[in-house]
């Protein structure tokens, strides 16, 4: 098993860290939620000489999906994820695009849904997939345990979580997400949030106001 290589592209006016995760031996990329400026994207991925092999979505709102489509369809790949919950979303992405000026945002349906004890692949490297409701109903997570690497979306943040007075979302079910599938993952997993710089989970059950232990208990 190696560990992967990953760089943070944000992309869209909400600045959310789509990811470009690829085998150093290979150069096999993958890219997570591809929300918009796709060019972005493909200079990176041209610039480090990288293969384009799947899209992985956490969950269905614009920022982090609203590109999926197009990306894939360039490149002739598979979209794998999020969660069939969020169908509602991934379903409205062309009208979450014209409420909030993404006119390029296309509706998807996934090659593959993604449930809870799910692995997606890259070149042989398998990363775990649980399911994280909350912040949707359908988000998921991906964490690749060999590199201590986890994308988590819009679950955690550096010193906050998600927010969960949108369309699906439950506060008590995004609490238990963080303490009962995050947590046990390791303090020294590194964590790529949606939005943001990166934390470790050990830092953020330290510092966290939303989800410290010492919050928590
Ligand atoms: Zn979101
Ligand atoms: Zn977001």
């Amino acid at each position: 098993m190696a560990t992967l290589k990953a760089a943070i592209i944000p992309v869209t006016p909400l600045e959310q860290n789509s990811c470009v995760i690829w085998k150093e031996s290979s150069h096999i990329a993958v890219v997570t939620d591809p929300g918009g400026d796709l060019p972005r994207i493909e200079n990176f991925l041209e610039k480090q000489e990288l293969t384009l092999t799947k899209v992985f979505i956490t969950h269905g709102h614009l920022d982090h999906a609203g590109g999926a489509y197009e990306l894939a369809k360039k490149y002739n790949i598979d979209i794998e994820g999020p969660h069939i919950a969020d169908d509602f979303l991934v379903k409205s992405l062309e009208e979450q695009g014209k409420r909030f000026g993404l006119e390029s945002a296309k509706n998807f349906e996934p090659n593959r849904w993604l449930d809870e004890g799910d692995q997606i692949v890259i070149d042989g490297e398998k990363l775990d997939v649980y399911h994280c409701p909350g912040h949707t109903p359908g988000h998921v997570i991906f964490h690749h345990p060999e590199s201590k690497l986890a994308i988590v979306g819009d679950v955690l943040f550096q010193g906050s979580i998600g927010r969960t007075d949108l369309p699906g979302g439950n506060t008590q079910h995004l609490l238990d997400a963080i303490k009962d599938k995050l947590w046990p993952l390791g303090n020294d997993v590194t964590f790529v949030p949606g939005h943001g710089p990166i934390s470790t989970f050990g830092q953020e059950r330290l510092t966290n106001p939303y989800v410290a232990d010492q919050v928590l208990k």
